[in-house]
């Protein structure tokens, strides 16, 4: 009886000891290169989540703050939101209001998560204002250094190019196993953009120097960057009083203004008022649309047609 357990145990020390052996000598197909999980990023708007996706395409799960349809600059995030962004590794952020009050209390419910500002390194310009305002104080509010300044960055090829390389940088150092991938990924979206700046380029190069109207100053990087000029209808995010829009309508007309453009979030009835006064047509651009490489370039040509004769 001894014997025979003292046989078994030994047998199955042995038998142990060969299962041990052997899936140690086995590849791992269980181990975390092979189920790694997608990296976490939150951006704050949908052309954030553009330059995020060509980087690292479907290594990524993109969390986006500000939705579809929904107003940037009042923004507040929802309490869905909040919970996602306790997943998120990485938060981008490109420097709208909303930011300065949240991006505090994200870290409080998640202390790992990197804040990483993607427009780092883009010098900001003076929201668009023109002679209707001039009397105006432009805003500059001592508390709020950002206040008078251009929020909409992401809205030219060249600012697009420093966000892209913000993005690239941060995701490489998370995960420095794809940074080959990214970096691939990088110079393949470098090029579309420097060719859609060409074709811009080609669109805009005879309307130099042109005045455009729009209701919301969205696009004064992107009229800086070929030499066009941007007229607000708004003052500083508000609507225009009665006497700057009398002003406005002046102005639509000393310019020979045919088009205002209005975005998809806006009401649009100071712009048709103006429209009206004017003999001129409404259109829509949106700034936020998250096809940003497209995007840029179906304004370049609305902002055309709106100009040329
Ligand atoms: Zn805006």
């Amino acid at each position: 009886m001894t014997n025979i357990n003292y046989k078994k145990i030994i047998g199955i020390l042995i038998l142990s000891l060969i299962a041990v052996i052997v899936s140690a000598c086995q590849p791992s197909n269980t181990g975390s290169s092979t189920i790694e999980e997608n990296l976490q990023v939150t951006v704050s708007i949908l052309p954030q989540a553009y330059f995020v996706e060509r980087i690292a395409e479907d290594l990524v799960d993109v969390n986006v703050m500000v939705g579809a349809g929904e107003e940037a600059h009042t923004y507040e995030p929802k309490p869905e939101q909040m919970k996602s962004l306790t997943q998120s590794q990485i938060l981008f952020t490109i420097g709208l209001e909303y930011e300065n009050v949240w991006v505090p209390r994200f870290k409080d419910i998640n202390p790992s998560l990197e804040i990483v500002d993607s427009a780092e390194g883009i010098q900001r310009i003076p929201l668009s204002s023109d002679h209707a305002h001039e009397d105006e104080d432009e805003g500059h509010d001592e508390e709020n250094p950002e206040q008078g300044l251009d929020p909409h960055v992401w809205l030219s090829p060249d600012n697009g190019q420093i966000i892209a390389k913000n993005i690239l940088n941060a995701l490489s150092e998370l995960a420095p196993q794809y940074a080959e991938e990214f970096q691939q990924n990088f110079d393949n979206l470098i090029k579309d953009i420097e060719d859609l700046d060409t074709r811009i380029d080609a669109t805009l190069s005879d309307l130099a120097g042109q005045k455009f109207m729009v209701f919301h100053p969205a696009w004064g990087y992107f009229a800086r960057q070929y030499d066009l000029e941007e007229i607000a209808v708004q003052v500083g995010g508000q609507e225009p009083s009665a006497s700057e829009l009398a002003a406005l309508i002046q102005i639509a007309e000393e310019e020979n203004i045919r088009v205002i453009f209005v975005q998809p979030t806006f009401s649009t009835a100071n712009a048709e008022a103006i429209a009206r006064e004017i003999n001129a047509q409404v259109a829509v651009v949106d700034p936020l649309a998250e096809d940003w490489l497209a995007n840029l370039e179906a304004a370049a040509k609305a902002f055309a047609a709106a100009l040329k004769d």
